[in-house]
């Protein structure tokens, strides 16, 4: 079957499946801090941040520092809201693997979650779809929630590609894990032409891939996909999260640059009330 042809098989699925698009599903706001800061101003940030969290938020927050920094942001952060994750995981448990860091030792640093297969590794580091799922499945193997990106490139978008391409990443995920774990997942949809840009998809064109991305999850055999946490990422910021959030499908965000600015951030975690 063409994959035009499977897009179309799952969409029609679909309409007779669709999940309740307004769910209770509590936000999630990750900030993605890439290779940012020093061990000082992490700490400071993560303070900032958790000082400036009001209990009105209708969001859970996750930091996610560089790897080296791990440590000491999640005791900065002990005791209250805020949860960290990493950047990345390994596929393996252990073994000769140089340079990677396993879904066990991010736990044992109080971990809570991992993003995978974010645009930056796979057009920078090489990283296939068939390893984003690897690294997923290492992430569960160790009880920890990934945060596994898809998006399409400008040119894919501008070619009609996009739910062709969003659903081969997701595909090869659900291939590693099974379709029995995808709703252990939370996906981010982050358009690569928005992440880090200022171009931000507007509040419908996101709302469409979103609803699109929990489509595709019911029928591949996500048993719960309308309670599954779905974000967006690309250039999100205090002036546009409140439209981009209100969307029935947007459940949160992934946030690079304005993550790294304590009141920006705070900003769109209010956004979520
Ligand atoms: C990201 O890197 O995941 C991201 C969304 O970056 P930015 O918010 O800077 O576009």
């Amino acid at each position: 079957m063409t994959s035009s042809a499977s897009a179309r098989k799952w969409l029609a699925l679909f309409k007779t499946r669709r999940p309740d698009p307004m769910s209770d599903r509590r936000s999630l706001i990750a900030g993605n801090w890439k290779l940012n800061g020093t061990r000082e101003t992490g700490v400071a940030l993560a303070e900032a941040i958790a000082q400036g969290m009001s209990t009105s938020e209708r969001c859970d927050v996750l930091l996610c520092p560089p790897f080296p920094y791990l440590e000491a942001v999640a005791k900065a952060v002990e005791g209250t809201r805020l949860k960290v994750g990493a950047q990345n995981v390994a596929a393996a448990a252990s073994g000769a693997y140089t340079g990677e860091v396993s879904a066990h030792m991010l736990a044992e640093l109080g971990v809570s979650h991992v993003i995978v297969g974010h645009s930056e590794r796979r057009s920078l580091f090489g990283e296939s779809d068939a390893d984003v799922g690897a690294r997923t499945l290492g992430a569960l193997d160790a009880g920890l929630v990934p945060i596994v990106c898809v998006g399409e490139t400008q040119a894919e978008r501008e070619s009609g590609d996009v739910d062709t391409v969003i659903a081969r990443q997701l595909a090869a995920v659900r291939d590693a894990v099974g379709a029995d774990s995808l709703d252990k997942l939370v996906v981010a949809y982050e358009p690569v032409w928005a992440i880090g840009t200022g171009l931000t998809a507007s509040p419908d064109q996101a709302q469409a891939v979103h609803a699109m991305i929990r489509a595709w999850l019911a029928v591949a055999g996500a048993g719960s996909a309308g309670d599954m946490l779905i974000l967006y990422g690309g250039s999100m910021k205090p002036g546009n999260a409140a439209e981009l959030l209100a969307q029935a499908d947007i459940d949160g965000g992934l946030i690079g640059g304005a993550s790294l600015v304590a009141e920006d951030f705070l900003g769109i975690c209010q956004a979520t009330v």
